[in-house]
């Protein structure tokens, strides 16, 4: 099967005064159609950077596209004029952010943002966008549509406010809905009714998804493939069998950790990974991660982990993992 999307060797950085950021540094992964692929790591791993540079909204000059390519149905994203792009974003790619409530505009009724859209990429008349808004929100979930897509947002919950968002951005059914954090906000009964409407949209309608979170467990149940980005740069990605149940990065081990688990009898300890994620302006040499990595040796001080593959589809960069890495026994960083 064609990817649909193919972020190739793809680079963002933002030129501030103290200097380069490289907030994205060459990371390639695909997504196929109707496929639902994870990108998780902690704040400032470069996750909201790669889903804006896909929507290609990184505001420019601070932020450049440094390097690589956004393929799209095979065509490169950064070579569009805007035109064209104002076109795709919407109609082809949606976006969903963490919080509704910025989103949403407060003074427009639901079943107007949600025709107001539709209007605008789909040059629906107005009764049809309407029409289409009622439908739309039934589709998400929201009991008595009719009424509701009368109301604001304000008379709605965070929960609703969520699911709102989802219609607008389903509307047009796009090929790819890039949902940043989309739970973030709300209370785990809710973030789980939500990401099950978000699985039960992707099997009806065929949606490719890319769903960013700082939490592994938000991916585990709709995610078939697993990006781990650290510091800008991808630790670890594979099949969720692989990130699940065969992680080889210390840091995905870390994630795995941090996540609650709901099977446990007992009241489970959750381990944080210790440390700060580093400082993009002085990014440690070597791997990002060592000055965090239990496991870290004097290679890793020196030289970033070049990529193992441990199958077609399961990549790790960490030096635990390479052929050529010196037994970490002798190598112990001091
Ligand atoms: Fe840890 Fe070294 Fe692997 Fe980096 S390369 S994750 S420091 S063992
Ligand atoms: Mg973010």
């Amino acid at each position: 099967m064609k990817p649909l999307l193919a972020v190739e060797e793809l680079a963002v950085s933002f030129d501030t005064y103290a200097g380069e950021v490289k907030a994205v540094d060459q990371i390639s992964f695909q997504v196929l159609p109707g496929e639902a692929v994870g990108i998780v790591g902690e704040s400032g791993s470069g996750k909201s950077v790669t889903a804006h540079a896909i929507m290609r909204l990184i505001p420019t000059p601070p932020g450049r596209y440094a390097k690589g390519k956004i393929l799209f149905e095979g065509a490169d994203l950064l070579q569009r004029p805007e035109p064209e792009m104002e076109n795709i974003r919407g109609n082809d790619i949606s976006m969903i952010f963490q919080d509704p409530m910025t989103s949403l505009n407060p003074v427009l009724t639901v079943g107007m943002q949600i025709a107001e859209s539709l209007q605008l990429h789909q040059h629906m008349n107005r009764k049809d966008a309407y029409a289409r808004a009622v439908e739309m929100l039934r589709l998400v979930g929201i009991p008595s549509p009719e009424q509701r897509v009368k109301n604001y947002p304000h008379q709605f919950s965070g929960g609703m406010r969520q699911r709102t968002m989802i219609a607008i951005a389903l509307a047009c059914n796009p090929k790819l809905l890039i949902a940043d954090e989309p739970t973030t906000a709300l209370d785990v009964t809710i973030q789980a009714q939500i990401l099950d409407l978000m699985k039960d949209l992707q099997r009806k309608l065929n949606t490719a998804i890319i769903l960013i979170s700082h939490d592994l467990g938000v991916i585990a149940g709709l995610c078939s493939r697993v990006i781990v980005l650290y510091a800008g740069k991808i630790a670890e990605a594979g099949t969720a069998r692989d990130i699940f149940y065969h992680p080889r990065h210390p840091y995905t081990w870390g994630l795995l950790q941090s996540v609650p688990r709901l099977d446990s009898t007992q009241k489970q300890l959750l381990t944080a990974i210790a440390g700060q994620p580093p400082d993009l302006l002085q990014p440690p040499a070597g791997c990002p991660f060592h000055p965090r990595c239990p496991y870290a040796m004097r290679i890793c001080q020196e030289h970033y982990p070049e990529t193992t593959r441990i199958s077609e589809e399961h990549r790790v960069n960490c030096w635990l993992q390479h052929p050529a890495a010196p037994n970490p026994k002798q190598e112990v960083a001091g």
